[in-house]
């Protein structure tokens, strides 16, 4: 879409009007030119005020047959021969979503030839694994990854491609949706598959306050990422033994300006995606030092401790312990919240937790509407009577 300015139709009162017009100080007006600045946030406010003489003209919009993209893909990231929770994850969701339009379920792996698991990606729900294999491919290298995506793509042209919001993911998915010019959506929070084969990309918009609802009606591959935990699993199907199809790669393809010199693994931190009982401190716990004793309450209790966002900006916790819309989703058997409003950003992380139990001092806080039980009242007195009690239990 373009911006057209008629600018024999813009004299002096009308820029005048149309500057004013503009909340975000974007039109100027010089030598009898009216300008639109790269800060126009396409409110369209000077279009209804410009009397015509500003308006979008569509550009020409190439038509894809959209019967010629057939099959849903997860791209399966795997580490040391381990695949990533994720992938099945997003193969489940896979299997809905081709169901309705009756298309096969794709997974593709991209590495050495070392993945362990294989036959679990058809067990939860792929039907065709593909695979390229070279030892260059051992580690993830961005060149090569997407030009084999790439290929994959132009041979096979999936009409859906699903891939995990992990770094690996993140860092791939855009760079493959720009060789072919499609759209992608990040971190989608759920999906659906419209019959006319437009894949629906929902996900949290302007802080978490509407779910947009994305489509990429025009396009194809439909493109879009999610995070760990966001879907289910699903059951292990019974399969018989399926053979994996392995790929040509073009020698070519596997050109890369980035080298590995050396890995060197991290210490294990803490993942809270992965824990099933959660303690999360929110902005009631008064001072850092404070932590002390919840870390000590989640340490009889064998829960991981974890926080909203303010606390993060306070520097009290590792950002990788933040449950919500900018953090991590968590899906625990129990998760206690202490001193947590319950905001949307929040919830968005923690509503697929089993068990939810509360603890506030305000009565109407939105954490209530999401708690499985709650405790109305000062942290500061329930913990220590709640540890004491646990202790005790413990002691018998
Ligand atoms: C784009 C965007 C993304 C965001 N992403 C996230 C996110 O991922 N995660 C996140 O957490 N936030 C996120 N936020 C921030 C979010 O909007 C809230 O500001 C935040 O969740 C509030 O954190 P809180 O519940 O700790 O603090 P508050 O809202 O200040 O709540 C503190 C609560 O503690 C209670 N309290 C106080 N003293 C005591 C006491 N002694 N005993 C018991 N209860 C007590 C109060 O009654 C209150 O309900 C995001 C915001 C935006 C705009």
């Amino acid at each position: 879409m373009s911006l057209i300015i008629e600018q024999d139709k813009i004299d002096i009162e009308l820029a005048k009007k149309l500057i004013n017009i503009c909340p975000f100080n974007q039109i100027t007006y010089e030598n009898n030119l009216l300008n639109i600045g790269a800060g126009c946030k396409l409110c369209k406010l000077c279009l209804k005020a410009s009397n015509g003489s500003i308006y979008f003209q569509e550009k020409n919009i190439v038509k894809i047959d959209k019967a010629n993209y057939f099959g849903v893909l997860v791209f399966v990231e795997h580490n040391k021969g381990k695949i990533h929770e994720v992938s099945f994850e997003l193969l489940n969701k896979a299997s809905q979503l081709a169901k309705k339009i009756n298309n096969p379920v794709y997974a593709l792996i991209i590495g050495n030839g070392d993945v362990e698991n294989i036959q679990d990606l058809y067990a939860y729900g792929a039907d065709r694994v593909f695979s390229y294999e070279d030892k260059e491919l051992k580690n993830f290298l961005i060149e090569p990854y997407t030009t084999i995506f790439e290929d994959f793509i132009n041979i096979y042209k999936p009409n859906s491609i699903l891939i995990g919001a992990t770094d690996i993911g993140r860092t791939l998915a855009p760079r493959v949706a720009a060789r072919f010019k499609t759209g992608l959506t990040a971190d989608c929070t759920s999906l659906e598959m419209k019959d006319n084969t437009d894949l629906v990309q929902i996900r949290p918009a302007f802080g978490g306050n509407i779910m947009a609802r994305i489509i990429t009606p025009n396009n194809r591959p439909q493109m879009c990422t999610v995070r760990y935990k966001i879907f289910d699993k699903g059951e292990k199907r019974k399969t018989v033994k399926n053979e994996v199809e392995k790929l040509f790669i073009d020698k070519n393809k596997l050109k890369s300006r980035i080298f590995i010199n050396s890995i060197i693994e991290k210490d294990l931190e803490v993942d809270i995606s992965e824990a099933q009982m959660i303690v999360a401190c929110g902005r009631g716990i008064k001072q850092k030092s404070d932590i002390a004793f919840i870390e000590h309450f989640c340490k009889i209790i064998g829960a991981k401790i974890a926080c909203t966002r303010p606390l993060i900006e306070k520097g009290w916790f590792n950002p990788k312990q933040q449950i919500g819309l900018s953090g991590r989703t968590v899906k625990p058997k129990l998760l206690i919240t202490v001193g947590v409003s319950g905001s949307v950003q929040f919830v968005a992380g923690a509503k697929g937790s089993d068990c939810i139990i509360a603890i506030n001092l305000d009565s109407n806080a939105q954490i209530f509407d999401v708690a499985n039980y709650g405790f109305v009242g000062d942290l500061y007195k329930i913990l220590p009577n709640l540890i004491n009690k646990i202790e005790e239990y413990k002691s018998v």
